[in-house]
This record gives structure tokens, C-alpha cells and sequence, in this order.
């Protein structure tokens, strides 16, 4: 017999070569039905892999991510199979999950392959799930599986095999398909109920372009059907709110090629928008206690290699820039805190200066490779709202209690509801590759996760995730589509105030190194407005968005009136405009709608002899004719619960 320990930590005896699927049938039927793979020890196994010792043992479902993982491994393996049926002779690179769905590169030889071809495929993997085909597990000596993937003429299977020894090769069956696979897999192929291709993409084999491109077909599966459906509604919704599509038809961004891949060029709109955003984040810090600072956009190498940014990023990002003087060497800055450090050290400070708290709306510059580059989310020039404090170290709780509310604030004025705190702490069993005294680190951990308590946040804590240099907290944001994003990181750090030498004289009259923490609500202006758009659709709150008000007179005859209700809304700042066109109303409605705008003033004969607007809002509410003066009251009403001031 052997002891297996569950995870609420009850100890049970099963016989020797006992499965995780057997016990799971032990405990309820219901459960083995749903149980993809297990945790044996803190590894991913089969469930259908034999036990032979004491082990500890987590049953894995669709609901944990290695779950999940399996599955979609294993739907991997069921497409190759698939392919091979249909379009024999084909050769097979790597198939692995990914984090969302799963991929296959496969070299197709003669044959062409498109997205067309999917529909036959899908029917192929259908006829092969329903078999219920289980996936067996074989380990097989180096010099069988080299022979059999000779008489397949698989190359690209062979050259994975120069890599491996005897001892860690492991086939994968299921029904007539065998591939050399790592695993885990799922019990058969009948767990995978729901799927979809789709999506090709050209993938050199091993990422090289020297090699030969393969035909990479995504897919995604699911065990319920109903699930499937979600996702593939979720895929087409995320496709119209594309921060890309939705930057283009608001006229908020723009990208040239004669500027540069990266570089983003904000329009009227979108600058305006974003100087909102701004200013609304600088009324807080104001309140908050921060000071503005400006720094300039380069800096010296010197300043770099004493930060220790040249050493880690130098070769990787963009090269320096020369001047006549032989030598002289500077860089785009690609992050604020050296400047912020060489502030701080302009004069001497004291205990009771602290915390001093730097903020700037500083732009910064990152080399990223072209393929990386996507919309605003991955630039090369990017604006952080960033700010350093520098405080005590028993200020170090209060300080980030205060940095938390901030970035809750931001979130409540911009309709993030749904966010997890992440913190990230040293890893337990290796303390050495941290710097910054046990002392300090253990004060800082404990208060991150003291403040984190006292806010109320729902936290996960990640061992062995800090940065060598200090804790962290992140905000892990979903959006209205479920996506995860990270946004608002707060970082402790020990490691610039050393390497900058920073000091103050503490009560004692002896030099104490002041704790450094990085903050940014926003992450990046453009990170942000990015997320922000995909989250709301182009939907901003009212006090943010670019137009709030659409006149459309319904003739020109109007247009008097029109501009006399326009000075009015200008006069009590609120972003309005005429549509002046001679289109007809029901087009200008249509215009208006496209463009987000949240509320259309419709001015006919009625209206401008009663001095009322007709007010209908962005997705067709009609809310009848009022006055100016109830319009704007309406319009402040909605502001004003948007947006509370900020209150420390
Ligand atoms: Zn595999
Ligand atoms: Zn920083």
C-alpha cells in the first residue's frame, strides 16, 4: 500500500500502482469525469499515470490552469492526428498549449493549406474525439524513437531528438497517431467536446529565418460547448473594440513610417483626451503630497552605468548618442528613476524632510524588436505617469497605503471594477540573491501585505516573483471582456538608492539610506489608453471623453439657434460641436454613433422656438426635450459620480 496525501491534507492508503483517475472514482463519478491531469508532488502527470509511492496529490479540472493546459495539449494532438489522416506524408514540428488555445507547426510539403480547410479538419477531429481514444503514455529508448521517426522521414521530429537522452523519451499514442511528447495528457480524446481552428500563420522552425516556414493553425478548445461559444463571442467583440481600429475611426492616434515603426503621433483628440488624463491624475498627486519634477530626455552613459541600466540593457536597446566631443557619449532615457535620484541628492536631507515624492509625466524610449511592436500597447517611445518617493523605512507601510488609494481612485473614475492585487515576495528558500538587508525586506513584505489587507484588495501572493532589488505589488485589472492586463505597479527598491549613494541624517544625527518606491496608476499613457479603449469600447466616461455633445440641426434654417446652444455649453465647458452638413438627421445620428459621442442635441422648429434641445444618448436612449439649463445639470450630475475628488 502506499499513502497519498490530499490537498486539505488528509492522508489516504491506496494500493501500489494505483491511478490519480481511480482515486478520483473513488471519491464521485462526477469528479472523474471531469479531471484532466494531476499534481503528483508538485508535478503534472497523466491521470492515468501509475503511482507507485507516498506522493502528495491535487486532482486537476478545466478550472486549474495546468487543467487546462492538458487539455489543450492534448487538442493539439488531436489535430495532428487529424492532419495526418487527411494529408498523409506531412511532418510535424512542435505543438504545444499556449495561453489561450493551443498550436501546431507543421511542414505540408506538397500540399497547400489554408484556413479553408478547416472545416474539414474540425469534422475529422470530431469523428476522432467521439472514438474516446486514450492517450497512452510510452517510454521508449533513444534509438526506437530515432528509428521510427527515420522510416517516417521526419526531420524536424529527429533534430528534437539530437537533444534528448535515453531514459527522457516519451512517446504519445492515441488511436492511430504517435508523437514524441513530453505530456501530460488528458485520459482520451472524448474530454475534448468543444473546438475551433482558428487561425494560420507562417513560423520558421525554431523561430530562425534562416530555417524553413512552417504553417502555424491556432485553435482553442473547450469542454462545454456553451464555453466555446463564449470565447469565439468574446473574440469577435475584442475585434471591434480593438484599441487600433477604435484609435483610427475616434481620430485619437496615428502611426507613420517615415517617423518611425513605435512611434506614436497623438492627434488633436487624442492629446486632448490624454492631457485630461493627466491632469486629472495631477489634481490627486497635488493632494497627495507629490512635487512635479522635468528632467530632459537624455542623459549621460555615466548616469546609466552608476544605475546599472547600461550594464543590464545597453547592447539590447537603442545605441548611444555621440557628440564632436571624442568620448562623449549620451542615451535616449529609458527610465525616469537616475534622474529622480540625481534630485534627490541636490541637497542634503533629514529625517524630517521625508517622504519627498517626485512625480513627471516622463517619456521614455525602449528599443523593441518590430515583430514585438503592436498598436499602442507595445511602443518604442511611450509616456509613464511615473513618481518616486523616497522615504524612511518606517514610513514604508504608510507610503504605500497612500499609493494604493491613488491608483483605486484612478480606476473607480475610469470603470475598472474587477482587479487582484499581485504580490510579489522573495522566494523562501533562496534569500541570497536579493539585496537590501532581511530587516528591510521583511518590514517591506510585511507591510505591502498589511496595506493590501487594510484596503480591502483581494490578494494572491507570488514567492520568488520580487525583482532582486525590492517587493511588489501589481494591480491585476479585467476588463470588460474578461482579458487580463497588468496596470499600476507599485515597486519597493534598495537597490538605486545604494548604487546613487542617497542619504539622510536621521534623528540619531548618523546618514540613513533612504527606501526608494516606484509608482505609475497608469503603467504608460499609451499602454493605458489602449486598455482603456478596448475595455469600454471607445465608450469613455463623460468626463473624459473627446466630444461630449453632437448639435445636429435638422436644416440649416437651425443653425443660428444651434450656435447659440454650442456658446452656451462652451461657456459651461462642455466639449461640444455643430454637424453642419447637409446630410440628413437619421445619417448624422448614425456619424455621431460611430464616433462614441455620448450625447446628440437634436434642434428643429419646436426646439428653437421653445429655446429647448431634444436629447438623445449614444445607443439610441431618447430622452425627451429639455432646457440648456437641464441638460447641463443632467451632463454635471454624471460627471460628479464619475469622478469624486481625491481625499487622503
Ligand atoms: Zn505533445
Ligand atoms: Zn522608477
Amino acid at each position: 500500500m502506499i499513502n497519498i496525501t490530499l490537498p486539505d491534507g488528509t492522508v489516504k492508503e491506496y494500493p501500489k500502482g494505483t491511478t490519480a483517475m481511480q482515486i478520483a472514482e473513488g471519491i464521485s463519478s462526477g469528479l472523474a469525469r471531469n479531471v484532466l491531469a494531476a499534481e503528483i508532488d508538485g508535478e503534472v502527470w497523466d491521470a492515468t499515470r501509475t503511482i507507485n509511492t507516498d506522493v502528495s496529490l491535487k486532482l486537476l479540472t478545466w478550472n486549474d490552469d495546468n487543467g487546462k493546459m492538458a487539455m489543450w495539449h492534448s487538442s493539439a494532438h488531436l489535430m495532428a492526428e487529424a492532419l495526418e489522416a487527411l494529408y498523409p506524408g506531412i511532418k510535424l514540428a512542435i505543438g504545444p498549449p499556449i495561453e489561450n488555445g493551443f498550436y501546431y507547426d507543421i511542414d505540408f510539403g506538397e500540399y497547400s493549406f489554408s484556413s479553408d480547410h478547416f472545416p474539414k479538419v474540425e469534422k475529422k477531429m470530431t469523428e476522432l474525439a467521439r472514438q474516446k481514444n486514450s492517450f497512452e503514455r510510452i517510454e521508449i529508448p533513444k534509438a526506437e524513437a530515432v528509428s521510427y521517426f527515420r522510416k517516417k522521414e521526419d526531420e524536424y521530429k529527429l533534430e528534437l531528438l539530437e537533444g534528448l537522452e535515453d531514459g527522457e523519451i516519451t512517446f504519445y499514442k492515441q488511436g492511430e497517431f504517435t508523437d514524441l511528447c513530453r505530456g501530460p495528457h488528458i485520459p482520451h480524446t472524448g474530454f475534448i467536446k468543444a473546438f475551433k481552428l482558428l487561425n494560420t500563420a507562417g513560423a520558421y522552425w525554431r523561430g530562425d529565418e534562416k530555417n524553413k516556414q512552417l504553417t502555424r493553425i491556432y485553435g482553442i478548445s473547450f469542454p462545454k460547448n456553451k464555453e466555446l461559444t463564449a470565447y469565439l463571442e468574446m473574440l469577435e467583440e475584442a475585434k471591434k473594440r480593438d484599441h487600433r481600429k477604435l484609435g483610427k475611426e475616434m481620430e485619437l492616434f496615428t502611426f507613420s513610417q517615415k517617423v518611425g515603426q513605435g512611434l506614436p503621433l497623438w492627434l488633436p483628440k487624442g492629446a486632448a483626451l490624454r492631457e485630461r488624463l493627466e491632469n486629472f491624475l495631477k489634481k490627486a498627486q497635488v493632494i497627495a503630497g507629490y512635487e512635479p519634477v522635468i528632467t530632459p530626455h537624455i542623459a549621460s552613459k555615466d548616469l546609466y552605468v552608476c544605475s546599472g541600466h547600461y550594464e543590464k540593457y545597453g547592447e539590447d536597446s537603442f545605441q548611444p548618442i555621440k557628440t564632436p566631443n571624442e568620448g562623449e557619449e549620451f542615451f535616449l532615457k529609458p527610465m525616469n528613476c537616475p534622474h529622480h535620484c540625481e534630485i534627490y541628492k541636490s541637497k542634503p536631507r533629514s529625517y524630517k524632510d521625508l517622504p519627498v515624492r517626485y512625480a513627471e509625466f516622463g517619456t521614455v524610449y525602449r528599443y523593441e524588436q518590430s515583430g514585438e511592436l503592436h498598436g499602442l500597447t507595445r511602443v518604442r517611445a511611450f509616456t509613464q505617469d511615473d513618481a518616486h518617493l523616497f522615504v524612511r523605512p518606517d514610513q514604508v507601510q504608510e507610503e504605500f497605503e497612500k499609493v494604493i488609494d491613488l491608483v483605486l481612485y484612478v480606476f473607480k473614475a475610469l470603470g475598472f471594477e474587477d482587479f487582484t492585487a499581485q504580490v510579489s515576495l522573495r522566494d523562501k528558500e533562496n534569500r541570497d540573491k536579493y539585496i537590501g538587508s532581511d530587516t528591510n525586506w521583511d518590514l517591506a513584505e510585511n507591510a505591502i501585505i498589511d496595506s493590501a489587507d487594510k484596503k480591502g484588495l483581494k490578494t494572491i501572493i507570488e514567492y520568488g516573483e520580487a525583482a532582486f532589488y525590492g517587493p511588489k505589488l501589481d494591480f491585476m485589472v479585467k476588463d470588460a471582456l474578461g482579458r487580463s492586463w497588468q496596470l499600476g505597479t507599485i515597486q519597493v527598491d534598495y537597490n538605486l538608492p545604494e548604487r546613487f549613494e542617497l542619504e539622510y541624517t536621521g534623528s540619531d544625527n548618523k546618514k540613513h539610506r533612504p527606501v526608494m518606491i516606484h509608482r505609475a496608476p497608469f503603467g504608460s499613457m499609451e499602454r493605458f489608453v489602449a486598455v482603456l479603449l478596448e475595455h469600454c469600447g471607445g465608450n469613455f466616461p463623460l468626463w473624459l471623453t473627446p466630444d461630449q455633445v453632437c448639435i445636429l440641426p435638422i436644416s440649416d434654417k437651425y443653425m443660428d439657434y444651434s450656435k447659440e446652444v454650442l456658446n452656451s455649453l462652451k461657456i459651461s465647458d462642455i466639449r461640444a460641436e455643430i454637424d453642419d452638413r447637409s446630410e440628413k438627421t437619421g445619417r448624422k445620428i448614425r456619424d455621431a454613433e460611430v464616433r462614441k459621442i455620448p450625447f446628440m442635441l437634436i434642434v428643429g422648429e419646436r426646439e428653437a422656438a421653445e429655446g429647448k434641445v431634444s436629447v438623445r444618448r449614444h445607443g439610441g436612449e431618447d430622452l425627451g426635450s429639455m432646457s440648456l439649463e437641464e441638460f447641463k445639470t443632467l451632463t454635471n450630475k454624471e460627471i460628479t459620480e464619475n469622478i469624486d475628488e481625491f481625499v487622503v
